[in-house]
């Protein structure tokens, strides 16, 4: 049992004379506190949980978080802290005690959980830039001395860092007057403010009330039909955008409705005027807020689902992880509604995690139906500002105004200040990005959200249509409860999934460039049909690498150990890794011979080749390079709901969970990349994002088509993917993760050491290598030379260990980094960067 630190019993303890020292937190990857004095006059307000600001080092000032006030003065003699921030703790003991899990599960430090915990505006330090925000009225607020100051200072110089604002106002008293111009809005830290602070209006076409009803419109086709056909023709196609007939209205906005008709404006007005139409203004923004429109009590279950649901709920009783494996389009998102639902009327908190924001936009508008202004959205596409709004609308504090009861989110919301968990959700739990590479703390979203949930005696429920081999192995070993949905609602059976055989066409000429015959004319039938085409090809970029005929010159980066890819917008090559470019070079640079051609193809070359093929047909390219901006992902999904584009061609993004009513078709242009990547869950891997883009394939209302071209069709993961087969994957897959000593038998733990100097690197893995050894024998693994061995001008190494499951974990931590540390502590090995990645993927 958990108690939270209460703040009468800590004002109790503290005699105002008592000199009282507090132990902090610093966002730094250095381990433990840093005892700082508290200043008298503040003896009453201080207590755990609170942000403190205090100088470390020489000159460097840092938001710090207080962990134990007390009364035992340290060894030697402490600094002040300057100020304190909050005047209620901003920071929890579950979260405390997350914390401290996470760094020592993962081999990190609680600073440098702290730091990936705070959104950066709570954790201000001398090197945090600040800027005025241009969009802040600030004839609207009144300010003190030193702030006027400040913002003049700011307005001089534009951007400036925390240390130079304080030197400016000579005083380093200011933070907390910074702070507080943050919170107002008036400062922000360096973010993207330009789009914050620009609210977006656009005008939505409603259907009045009086029309929503079947009859009434009926008789409204008719008159229109002998009297107006243009409007009939703009409400068609407004009854067709929002989805009228799944009795499930959309919003359809003006510009969406007027472009899909030639001068629509007119007929709209006009309908406008008989009361048909509300023209509406409304303002598009993030944190809009929707009031709910749907009841919970509408959701009818199909006879499976409700006996899933109940069977969740019972297992429940027992287990605190439940797996729901359930086949895409299932309607795993209502059981979660209906659960959700359950958990707020017991008072309790729910977190939902999507292992990408590109799912948001889609979930957010199914759950606001349900919960409204109830629910909080928190990602790293948020800017500052509102991810430090919804961390106090989480506080309990906050709760009374504006109660986030249930926060959607990615990794990173496992870090709010929830004080009563319930429910934790984690949607596509196979999903490799719930796992962060890089910087620490690397951790697994959603073997975290188990400790988390745990901390909260709250429960979790897992769901996936192809879950991952560890946590399928945890619910055939009986450690979670497992559920499973095998039909898709509404009884539409899954897709049909053909494979082409690339080699016979090739031999046959049946090849157009890099389509066959085939795949070309399922396409022209479905855009003939008016239905849309996904196309998912692993690479983005035009062509995977340019490559001399003569003498097999291969451009690669001056950086990195890797070949450059060609992109064609964009006329350079470019490397994945580090961002490095280079133009294309009309004759080979080492022989001289001007034969340079292009080998493989990314989603850029599928986009131009399909404009070819289907000149009429709208074709968008969903990769990372298309989606940089803020809101390019969210506008080519709402542009492929809205049926603006025809077929969309993407790399992982468009496999993931995203649900889309018209597609019948799902293209997968080169199975055997996928397949040959050379890792121990490439099967895995593979079989989950074919079968995941398979799934966008015919949801709402027929049976939908997949073609899978390969030049390897009997390959057996292939017939997984065919035969909608998990089972037999996954039991092919357990066998060889049993043999090889692989998760979930074996847990891995990957050292990688960094240097600029190849020899170094060679010489510290070789004598880590052989320091493992003696401790842990035949676990230890390498050194070997990751696939790109060198990436931004460093060499890297890795070391692989592998703990069997019966071994003490912290132990062999603990002997693991007591040899990191043997190994760096002489000169030569000190520059040497070893990164620990405990259950690297
Ligand atoms: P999954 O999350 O398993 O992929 P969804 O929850 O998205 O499946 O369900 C697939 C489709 O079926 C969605 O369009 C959803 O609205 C619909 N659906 C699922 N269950 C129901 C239900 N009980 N009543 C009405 N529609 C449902
Ligand atoms: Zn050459
Ligand atoms: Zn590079």
């Amino acid at each position: 049992m958990l108690f939270l630190p209460k703040k009468k019993t800590a004002v109790a303890l503290k005699n105002t004379r008592e000199t009282l020292f507090v132990n902090v937190l610093l966002p730094l990857p250095v381990a433990g506190f840093f005892t700082y004095r508290v200043p008298l006059e503040l003896n009453d307000s201080i207590c755990v949980g609170q942000r403190v600001v205090v100088q470390f080092g020489k000159k460097k000032i840092y938001t710090a978080l207080v962990r134990a006030v007390t009364q035992k003065p340290p060894e030697t003699e402490p600094k002040y802290i300057l100020s304190i921030l909050d005047a209620k703790p901003i920071v929890n003991e579950w979260q405390f005690r997350f914390w401290e899990w996470m760094a020592s599960y993962y081999c990190c430090t609680v600073g440098e959980v702290m730091n990936a915990a705070l959104p950066a505006a709570l954790k201000l330090a001398s090197e945090s830039k600040i800027q005025l925000n241009p969009y802040a009225d600030l004839s609207a607020e009144t300010f003190s001395e030193k702030q006027i100051i400040l913002i003049q200072t700011l307005q001089n110089q534009g951007k400036i860092t925390l240390g130079e604002a304080v030197r400016a106002v000579e005083q380093l008293k200011i933070i907390p007057l910074i702070q507080t111009l943050i919170e107002k809005g008036i400062v922000t830290t360096e973010e993207e403010i330009e789009e914050r602070y620009r609210p977006k209006i656009e005008t939505f076409v409603c259907l009045s009330d009086e029309y929503r009803d079947e009859e009434k419109l009926q008789k409204l086709y008719s008159e229109l039909e002998r009297k107006a056909l243009k409007q009939l023709e703009v409400l068609i196609e407004y009854i067709h955008l929002s989805q009228w007939l799944s009795e499930d209205l959309r919003d359809v906005s003006l510009p969406a409705l007027s472009k899909r008709i030639k001068s629509a404006s007119v007929p709209i007005r006009a309908l406008e005027k008989k009361g048909v139409f509300i023209l509406e203004e409304r303002q598009v923004s993030r944190l809009t807020q929707r009031q709910s429109s749907s009841l919970i009590e509408d959701i009818r279950f199909s006879e499976i689902q409700q006996n899933a649901f109940d069977s969740i709920r019972n297992q429940f009783l027992e287990k605190n992880v439940v797996l729901l494996h359930g086949v895409t389009g299932s309607g795993k998102t209502e059981l979660f509604i209906r659960l959700i639902q359950e958990t707020l009327d017991a008072g309790k908190q729910v977190l939902y995690l999507l292992p990408e924001i590109a799912l948001t936009t889609q979930i957010i508008t199914r759950l606001q139906k349900y919960f409204g202004s109830r629910i909080g959205i928190y990602h790293s596409r948020y800017d500052e500002n509102e991810r430090v709004e919804i961390w106090k609308n989480v506080l309990p504090e906050g709760s009374k105004s504006n109660p986030y009861q249930v926060v959607l989110g990615a990794r990173s919301a496992l870090f709010l200040p929830f004080e009563n968990l319930g429910l934790v959700i984690v949607d596509e739990e196979h999903d490799s990005s719930y796992k962060q590479y890089d910087p620490a703390p690397r951790y697994n979203a959603r073997d975290s959200a188990i400790y988390l949930a745990s901390l909260h005696k709250a429960k979790v429920l897992l769901g996936s249509a192809t879950p991952s081999v560890e946590t399928y192995y945890n619910a055939v070993e009986d450690k979670f409860g497992l559920v499973s949905l095998n039909e898709r609602y509404g009884g539409i059976r899954l897709p049909e999934i053909n494979l082409v055989d690339l080699r016979q066409e090739t031999k046959r000429k049946q090849m157009k460039s890099i389509f066959s015959q085939q795949l070309l004319d399922h396409i022209g039938r479905s855009l003939d049909a008016r239905e849309q085409v996904i196309l998912f090809q692993n690479r983005r970029g035009f062509s995977l690498h340019i490559a001399c005929t003569n003498c097999d010159w291969i451009p690669q980066c001056v950086h990195c150990d890797v070949s450059l890819v060609y992109h064609k917008k964009a006329n350079h090559l470019r490397c994945h890794y580090c961002g490095f470019t280079l133009y294309v070079p009309e004759k080979c640079p080492d022989c001289g011979y001007a034969g340079i051609q292009m080998h493989g193809f990314g989603t850029e070359k599928i986009e131009e080749e399909l404009s070819i093929f289907f000149p009429s047909a709208q074709v968008q390219r969903m990769d990372l390079d298309s989606t940089r901006s803020k809101y390019a992902l969210q506008k080519i999904i709402s542009d492929f709901e809205e049926q603006k584009i025809d077929i969309l061609v993407g790399t992982q993004m468009v496999t993931k969970g995203l649900d889309f009513d018209n597609v019948s078709l799902v293209g997968i242009l080169n199975a055997d990349s996928l397949l040959s990547y050379p890792d121990f869950r490439s099967y895995e891997r593979s079989f989950q994002l074919m079968s995941q883009v398979a799934g966008r394939s015919g949801r709402k209302n027929k049976q939908g088509n997949v073609l899978i071209q390969a030049y390897n069709i009997h390959h057996p993961v292939l017939s997984c993917v065919v035969n909608h087969d998990y089972q037999a994957m996954y039991q092919t897959q357990i066998l060889e993760r049993q043999k090889f000593s692989y998760p979930p038998f074996h847990r891995i733990v990957r050292l990688t050491l960094k240097h600029q100097d190849a020899d170094l690197v060679n010489h510290a893995a070789a004598d880590l290598a052989q320091l493992l050894r003696k401790s842990f024998g035949k676990r230890v693994l390498g050194p070997e030379y990751p696939l790109v061995s060198r990436i931004r001008n460093l060499y890297l190494k890795n070391i692989l260990l592998k703990f069997e499951k019966g071994i003490s974990l912290p132990k062999a931590k603990g002997e693991m980094q007591q040899c990191i540390q043997a190994l760096l502590a002489p000169p030569t090995y000190k520059q040497v960067r070893i990164v620990i990645d405990v259950d690297a993927m």
